[in-house]
């Protein structure tokens, strides 16, 4: 009647049809799927934190003193006490005067980016940069330039033809989220330099990760002060849920003032706020930068292996590890297989990535053991080959 079916038959025939797999259990490495124990390949809970003693400690008492709701917008009367502390701790964390906690990474995008640009605006933006940025580009109504992947060539060239009334905004993933690999940071900061262009970093995957010690992308590429605004989220590596934006106080005012997704939208609550400021601490930590190390080598272990078995890693340098297929069909065939033999990884599809570009996407955690690691490198060897893929 109202043709839902025929666009979900649609979906099917493409190989594009999802559904959703619930998961037994805390996000750990390894998990309960459909009651059966299964390595988890294809979290971002990379560090392990979101099951980790001292984030719940912490959520279980603010929880205890606070209550488990906000009750109201920031605006409004939802401003806790700990949205304060944990702005306080973000802005030193990143080393910028001030910062702003926003409900998810979506949130944020969609709120940031047509709080800072509009018409007569030009944003600049890496054409494999996540939807929430699209989405807030599309939202703002400012003209959107899209330049080829980490392409500075090309985009020297787009800032240099292209006439501006207002703003330019450029805006790039700090780690590319469905790739691994990392946008050229110092080279991004050297054309927002010459042209007096805003730099927005989306470090949804390199905050607690990346960098000596883990302040994510700019930190890894020596250019932390050279980024106006720099997102990043609270549910990935640092194992809680919502996001941030780091920069000038006057920055922080002018979206307290204008991100629709901040305005309109209920608070976080005091458990996710309290989780983060200890998932901060313990990044702080030499635990924390155990964790990271182990993350590492962990990383490259698992890269280095499946790239030496013949596959295609599309240029991964972090705990993102892509495995290269092309067609939707075998890309699911290949998932379906591997959690057959008890290993979880995510085939990606359009409109996550291009046509044509179907892939495993592999994510490691610091807490999965080697001998995990190496099975699953076993397993991915034999079925990749069973599917032609290598
Ligand atoms: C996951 C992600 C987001 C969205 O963050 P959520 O907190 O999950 O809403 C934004 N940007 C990038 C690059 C991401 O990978």
């Amino acid at each position: 009647m109202n043709g839902f079916r025929e666009e979900l038959e649609g979906l099917r025939q493409q190989g594009l049809f999802r559904s959703l797999r619930v998961v037994g259990g805390p996000q750990a490495g390894r998990v309960l799927l459909d009651g059966r124990e299964v390595l988890l390949l294809c979290s971002n809970n990379y560090l392990g934190l979101a099951d980790h003693p001292a984030l719940k400690e912490a959520s279980i008492r603010a929880v205890e003193r606070y209550g488990v709701s906000s009750g109201a917008s920031r605006l409004v009367s939802g401003t806790m006490e700990l949205h304060d502390a944990l702005e306080k701790r973000l802005a030193a964390f990143k080393g910028t005067e001030s910062a702003l906690v926003f409900n998810s990474g979506y949130a944020a995008n969609t709120g940031i980016i047509p709080a800072l640009v509009g018409k007569g605006d030009v944003i600049f933006s890496d054409r494999l940069n996540h939807a929430s940025i699209v989405d807030g580009a599309l939202l703002s109504r400012a003209r959107f330039v899209r330049y080829p992947h980490n392409d500075m060539a090309a985009l020297g060239r787009l800032l240099a033809e292209t006439d501006v009334a207002g703003r330019r905004l450029i805006v790039t993933d700090g780690v590319f989220s469905m790739d691994g690999d990392l946008a050229p940071l110092a080279e991004l900061a050297a054309l927002r330099r010459k042209y007096g262009a805003l730099l927005m970093v989306d470090d949804a995957h390199g905050t607690g990760v990346l960098g000596p010690t883990g302040r994510g992308s700019a930190e890894l590429c020596g250019v932390p002060g050279e980024v106006d605004i720099q997102m990043g989220t609270l549910g990935k590596g640092l194992g809680s849920c919502g996001a941030y934006v780091a920069g000038s106080r006057e920055l922080v005012e002018l979206l307290v003032n204008r991100a629709r997704s901040f305005i309109f939208s209920t608070a976080l609550p005091p458990a996710v706020l309290a989780a983060s400021l200890a998932a901060l601490d313990l990044v702080d930590s030499p635990a924390g930068a155990n964790l990271r190390c182990r993350l590492a080598r962990n990383s490259e272990l698992f890269r280095n292996s499946l790239r030496d078995a013949g596959f295609d890693t599309m240029g991964s340098e972090t705990q993102i590890v892509p495995l290269f297929v092309g067609d939707a069909e075998p890309t699911m065939e290949f998932s379906r297989r591997l959690l057959a033999e008890g290993f979880f990884v995510q085939g990606i599809r359009p409109p996550t990535v291009p046509a044509g570009s179907c892939r495993l996407r592999c994510t490691l955690m610091a807490t999965h053991g080697e001998n995990d690691l190496e099975r699953a490198v076993a397993a991915i060897g034999r079925v990749g080959r069973e599917l032609g893929v290598v």
